[in-house]
């Protein structure tokens, strides 16, 4: 029964709270959802799954992971929780993330690191580290997630599971705490793409409460999951295998694009001549982006307020000095000084106008081609600790995953292999809305 099951996930929830995916577990609510889901039908009917803690749920604390919003409670659900909880799915909690979603390690929650269960001295990637730890540890069968330059698709692939980011536009950002508007996206990490499809199903469609929801109708992905591969052709990146790329990866994606090539698809070479100005194009976009999105964390409106303060002007520093990690405040300083006169023609327009031709690459190329593959991230799970003092280090881990953001594509990471003990994930990249393309290859290779 959907009890049962809530409880199971809860004692394994128990079982693995040394890993520190959770930011909180309700045992309470969960059951609660599970005697609702008793009457739902449908492939998500009382199935245990965890939120990212940056999805808003009603009455409860939705902290993302920051300590401006420690003790917040969330006054309504998010359009992701809305509709998980009328397909009968049954959260038990929320997860551990990089706070604000910036970062591609987990060291940047306000809550501690997330141990990788494949090496817990390792991490599990970022920013939705304490759902892909909770998949991967066997806690939850899949974990909602949010993918702004690789959230869902990083971890996805240094935990050894599936990670869908959707096409910007068809999962609603209503409820979902912004980071950078226009790269965010809600998406899912599941144990295969079977079960991304149907989360998928659940999540994806219009809403009118998002100005940059897509009306379009959602394609039937469960449908087309066992669909043959004959006929189809993968463009395989060269930039994807450059330098920076872990030679034991490479050869592991290569691997895995020949089992595809053997269920009948057809492998062709192809360049993004702009991938190399991807990273620098992200982090001038993503923190101008998130500069003016946490301009909303004043002391006044929402979260943590600095005592006895001395004029309004000392309530804002105090409030936001006190409750922002090192990283967030490292990119809403880059945010507004990329956004400032003088500069915001040398960064901020420039690095827009890179956007458009990292768009028109993939345009180009998908003229030829109807996926684009890659490894997912340049090196396996890296140690808790190895990067986390060097902020251009812990970027270059985003070189392979932040491009699909910029041109607001659709792409999985999918289990390739592993290296030294380590789980591989394989990119695929596809045209906008083509993800029941992306989850069929997922599942054929599965
Ligand atoms: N690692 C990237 C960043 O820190 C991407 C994070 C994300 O996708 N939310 O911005």
């Amino acid at each position: 029964s959907a009890r049962d099951l809530a409880e199971r996930a809860l004692a394994n929830a128990r079982r693995h709270a040394h890993l520190n995916a959770f930011i909180g577990v309700d045992p309470e609510r969960a059951l609660a959802a599970a005697e609702r889901a008793g009457n739902a039908r449908g492939p998500l009917a009382g199935i245990p799954f965890a939120h990212k803690d940056i999805f808003c749920t009603k009455g409860q604390r939705t902290t993302c992971a920051s300590h401006v919003l420690e003790n917040f409670i969330a006054p309504y659900d998010a359009h992701v929780a809305e509709r998980l909880d009328a397909a009968g799915a049954v959260s038990i909690g929320k997860t551990n993330m990089d706070e604000f979603a910036m970062g591609s390690s987990n060291e940047n929650s306000a809550f501690g690191a997330v141990k990788n269960p494949w090496d817990e001295a390792r991490v599990p990637g970022g920013s939705s580290g304490g759902s892909a730890a909770a998949v991967a540890a066997g806690i939850v069968p899949f974990a909602t997630g949010t993918d702004t330059g690789g959230s869902i698709r990083q971890p996805a692939a240094f935990c050894g599971v599936t990670g869908l980011k959707p096409t910007y536009g068809r999962v609603s950002r209503y409820g979902m705490i912004a980071y950078a508007s226009s790269l965010d996206c809600g998406g899912v990490l599941a144990r295969s793409a079977a079960d991304c499809a149907h989360v998928f199903a659940a999540i994806a469609g219009h809403d009118p409460r998002d100005a940059t929801s897509a009306a379009r109708a959602v394609d039937d992905v469960a449908a087309s999951l066992d669909a043959p591969l004959a006929g189809l052709r993968i463009g395989v990146a060269r930039e994807y295998f450059g330098a920076g790329v872990d030679d034991g990866v490479a050869a592991c994606v290569r691997e895995a694009l020949a089992e595809l090539e053997k269920l009948g698809a057809t492998l062709v070479d192809v360049s993004l001549p702009n991938a190399h100005h991807a990273i620098a194009a992200y982090y001038v976009i993503a923190p101008a982006e998130a500069s003016s999105n946490l301009a909303r964390y004043d002391g006044v409106r929402y979260g943590h307020r600095a005592a006895q303060p001395k004029s309004l002007d000392d309530l804002y520093s105090r409030s936001r000095a006190e409750s922002f990690g090192a990283e967030v405040k490292r990119r809403i300083l880059v945010g507004t000084y990329v956004l400032s006169a003088g500069y915001y023609d040398a960064y901020y327009l420039r690095a827009q106008k890179v956007r458009r031709l990292i768009a028109g690459d993939f345009a180009q190329a998908f003229g030829d081609v109807d996926l684009i593959a890659g490894p997912t991230a340049p090196t396996t799970a890296f140690r808790l600790g190895e990067k986390s003092n060097d902020a251009i280090a812990m970027y270059a881990a985003d070189v392979n995953t932040v491009a699909v953001n910029l041109a607001g594509l659709p792409a999985i990471s999918t289990p390739a292999g592993f290296v030294g003990g380590l789980p591989v994930g394989l990119q695929l990249v596809a045209p906008a809305f083509a993800e029941a393309r992306l989850l069929n290859v997922s599942h054929r290779l599965q």
